[in-house]
């Protein structure tokens, strides 16, 4: 095929491929016209029952979670993801790819973002974490996403703004914190999970809530550990590095030798 014509079927297949295997994306991408949303803000949408009270707090809680995306990245925020506040299940499990959990986030290789808020999810720390997600998403593109970073990694960092597991900024100490959560929520090392388990989305949400849980505190203490090495801006680097072409186990390993090497 001519160069143009396979890039036609690119932009042509890919996006209908997404949108017949994941209709939610859709739903998202129709949010403007949705009977049941409103607009509240720029890129913030609830449901047109919420009560007024409700949006008030979504937007402060909004503002707050930036402010903690900001101060870990070191950087202003780049996320543009719209936020879907639900206020039913029902509404949440049509916007949202699984529909369980507190909140999540949905992006496409067309860069457009979406994050969806669970009626009892609307308070700083869900939204911080999926806003981390798609901080994340935006800087890298959904490609090298997909392609290059485990999944043990981006919800690892998504753990270090979301203050229901640790409420310190401090690196060192953060570590610590998910030290004790690891080893609560392991019985003392006697169930281990290891990194290269935790991978894709498929392996680190398989099995029973307590294996679910692990995987969590795993990636926390990992990631807690390694940004206490590298430093503030070991992540700006970490994304340039791989932005650049570089493999993300390398350029992780990479920037922990450099930094020790600087001690
Ligand atoms: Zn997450």
């Amino acid at each position: 095929m001519r160069w143009f014509v396979r890039i036609l079927v690119f932009l042509l297949v890919v996006p209908l491929a997404l949108v017949a295997a994941f209709p939610q994306i859709l739903r998202c991408q129709l949010i403007d016209h949705a009977a049941d949303f409103q607009r509240l803000a720029p890129g913030v949408w609830v449901d047109k029952q919420t009560p007024e009270r409700q949006r008030v707090y979504l937007l402060f809680e909004i503002h707050e979670a930036r402010k903690r995306l900001e101060a870990l990245w070191n950087s202003p925020a780049q996320s543009r993801a719209e936020v879907i506040y639900c206020q039913t299940p029902e509404q949440y499990g049509r916007y949202c790819q699984d529909g369980e959990g507190a909140g999540c986030s949905l992006g496409t290789p067309w860069g457009d973002s979406w994050v969806i808020i669970n009626p009892y999810g609307r308070n700083p720390d869900v939204l911080a974490h999926e806003l981390c997600h798609d901080e994340l998403f935006t800087r890298l593109g959904w490609l090298k996403t997909q392609r290059q970073i485990p999944q043990w990694f981006n919800e690892g960092l998504a753990l270090m703004i979301d203050q229901r597991f640790t409420t310190t900024t401090d690196s060192l100490h953060r570590f610590e914190e998910f030290t004790d959560h690891w080893q609560r929520q392991s019985k003392g090392q006697q169930i281990v999970l290891d990194l290269t388990e935790l991978e894709s989305l498929r392996d680190f949400f398989s099995g029973s809530s307590e294996r679910v849980m692990l995987a969590y505190m795993t990636s926390g203490r990992e990631v807690a550990r390694w940004l206490s090495v590298v430093g503030r801006q070991g992540l700006g680097k970490l994304v340039d590095a791989i932005w650049k072409g570089e493999e993300f186990g390398d350029a992780y390993r990479r920037l922990e030798q450099e930094a020790q090497g600087k001690r």
